[in-house]
């Protein structure tokens, strides 16, 4: 009998974390924002994406690979991010947050 092979979907990783896990890495998030490492982080007042220059007051907290898509609230994870920045990520799907990835690394080649 010929076994047949199940094709495997194009995105296979359907990683979607619990809410229990997603309020754990929320909570993570918090203690992380209280280290030194992010307070110095936030004080150089540079932008992770557009290395614009900013308050840290006005910078956020991003979690690169997004916690719904199964990022961890880890030191290797979270960036300082401007406003601008971060509601294009949260308003572009991945292809476009790519593409402004992309125009940002046009503008500035030290990117
Ligand atoms: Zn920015």
């Amino acid at each position: 009998m010929a076994s047949r092979k199940k094709r495997v979907p194009p995105i296979a990783y359907d990683i979607a974390l619990s809410e229990e896990e997603i309020r754990r890495e929320r909570a993570k998030a918090r203690e992380l924002k209280r280290t030194q490492w992010w307070k110095n982080r936030l004080g150089r007042g540079l932008c992770h994406y557009c290395r614009g220059r900013y308050h840290p007051k006005e910078l956020t907290m991003d979690h690169i690979v997004p916690l719904v898509r199964g990022g961890k609230s880890a030191r290797s994870n979270v960036v300082p991010c401007c406003r601008a920045c971060n509601t294009a990520k949260e308003s572009f799907v991945p292809s476009e947050w790519r593409a402004y990835l992309e125009l940002l690394a046009a503008r500035n080649p030290s990117l």
